[in-house]
């Protein structure tokens, strides 16, 4: 199962690099920037299991980011537990698209952080130029449902002792 997780993990990271490249341009993130890393984002439990594994001490001993933004950030404005930062969090920054229903037909929406809207508008890009929500999160929901049927969701603040 980690192994899987880490394979998912991996062709994200690798389909996401590509997206970065072709949107160098426009992509104002780095290090420090953190407005995508909100409080309240919620994991399952095969991803908090990895973050449980690999970052024991820091679960046991440290202390959250205060309540407003995700509790793995630290002073700087960075993450934590970067390697081991679940499948969202990977994605941060591109252009997405994703369907959904409305009025009984489904439609295409499309969302980019505002602080990378400077360019050409998300609307016109082609479809290859955008992350597609919905796939990946599908192979994750599988990996979690071979788990655990439960399909149980963890809030990331909840994975450190001092906020139990
Ligand atoms: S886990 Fe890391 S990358 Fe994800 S929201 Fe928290 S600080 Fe940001």
């Amino acid at each position: 199962m980690s192994e899987r997780l880490s394979l998912l993990h991996r062709e994200v990271d690798e389909a996401a690099a590509s997206l970065e490249r072709l949107h160098a341009e426009r992509l104002q993130c780095r290090r420090g920037c953190h407005d995508c890393c909100v409080d309240g984002i919620t994991v399952f439990e095969v991803e908090a299991e990895r973050i449980r594994r690999n970052h024991r001490s820091l679960l046991d001993e440290g202390v959250p980011h205060p309540e407003g933004a995700c509790a793995f950030l630290d002073e700087q404005g960075a993450c934590r537990i970067y390697a081991d930062r679940p499948y969202v969090c990977r994605t941060q920054g591109l252009p997405l698209r994703w369907f959904d229903e409305q009025g009984g037909e489904t439609v295409e929406l499309r969302d980019i952080c505002p602080l990378n809207e400077q360019g050409p508008p998300i609307e016109e890009l082609p479809a290859e130029a955008c992350w597609t929500l919905g796939p990946f999160e599908s192979r994750l929901a599988e990996l979690e449902q071979e788990r655990d049927r439960a399909m149980k969701r963890v809030p990331l603040r909840e994975l450190f002792a001092r906020s139990r």
